[in-house]
């Protein structure tokens, strides 16, 4: 039996009629079913000895003409729409990695930071909601200094560390763009506005601060991967433990869509946009080839998946939500 929506309409308004709702279900309409946000953003998995939880910092949007400047701007209108990415603007997550392993914490990228009314910043409710105290990180790893990967490490307001018994790592050259760009010719001009809010944080946390190059281990296990591009000291992060990996790739690749079906596309917040294609591509033949499970810090939360070959291309496989460890 063919059932139209007339019917259907039809069947449920019969059902309902003479039924009464009960008076005491707006009664019962807890704090906790009226509250307008998601279950805590939490994601938890193992690799290898590793323990990983990704905690979510929010969100926050962009432009959805940044996505691609090297095409035909109709061409990307058109791939934006068929995919439901946004007309005007895209959603990017921010999906913030913990490991823990023995007594050691370690945190890579740790967020916007932000007020308690903005999209961002919510970091510090994840860490609770995973019952972690900030006291407790031992190291935070920056994948770059980008405003949405920095920021969160302090609150420049108040003066303080959010994490004060951590020691901090970063790419030396990283440190350097920001710290004097003015020796960059090539300093984009659209990044001068992150200036004063990344040179403030790096204040608060340069006595705690190792640069590192860009390939060397930060402790057994935990190792960086060259990766620049998206920015000059951009790295990568690979877990490796008992036979298992998993890549926190940080901005190289970003969108869920675009970085995998067409890797050369060239987003405008890349600062050296043909650099960044290569470490996109490079990162994506690797996982695709070694199998390893990518932690992706912008795409959908968790942001923890698979990635396939699709021709000269790629696809980005969103494991199955694990519940259980
Ligand atoms: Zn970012």
């Amino acid at each position: 039996m063919l059932i139209t929506r007339r019917h259907a309409l039809g069947n449920s308004a019969f059902v309902l009629t003479g039924v009464v709702l009960a008076p005491q279900l707006a009664e019962a309409e807890t704090a906790a079913f009226k509250q307008r946000t998601q279950s805590p953003g939490l994601y938890r998995l193992k690799v290898g000895a590793f323990e990983v939880t990704v905690l979510n910092d929010g969100f926050f949007r962009l432009p959805s003409a940044m996505l691609a400047t090297n095409i035909a701007e109709a061409e990307l209108k058109e791939f934006v729409k068929a995919n439901h990415l946004g007309t005007d603007t895209f959603l990017a997550q921010m999906n913030v990695v913990l490991v823990s392993f023995g007594d050691r914490r370690v945190l890579i990228d740790p967020g916007r930071g932000g007020s308690p009314q903005s999209t961002t910043g919510r970091l510090a409710a994840s860490l609770q909601a995973a019952g972690i105290e900030p006291a407790s990180i031992d190291i935070v790893v920056f994948t770059h200094a980008h405003p949405d990967h920095l920021w969160g490490a302090v609150d420049t307001k108040a003066g303080t560390m959010h994490f004060p018994n951590a020691w901090y790592v970063l790419s030396d050259m990283e440190w350097d763009f920001w710290s004097d760009p003015e020796r960059h010719g090539s300093f984009p001009e659209r990044w001068r506005g992150m200036i004063p809010g990344t040179q403030a944080a790096f204040k608060l946390i340069t006595d705690r601060t190792t640069q590192i190059k860009p390939g060397a281990e930060i402790l057994p296990g935990i190792a960086t991967i060259e990766s620049r591009g998206h920015t000059p000291g951009h790295m990568s992060v690979l877990l490796d433990s008992n036979g298992e990996q998993a890549l926190v790739i940080g901005d190289a690749i970003t969108n869920q869509l675009i970085s995998f079906a067409h890797p050369d596309w060239k987003p405008s917040y890349d600062g050296d946009m043909d650099q960044a294609v290569l470490a996109r591509r490079r990162l994506l033949d690797q996982a695709t080839t070694d199998r390893i499970l990518l932690l992706a810090y912008h795409l959908p939360f968790p942001g923890v998946g698979n990635v396939a070959r699709d021709g000269s291309a790629y696809r980005w496989i969103p494991e199955h939500w694990r519940w259980d460890l």
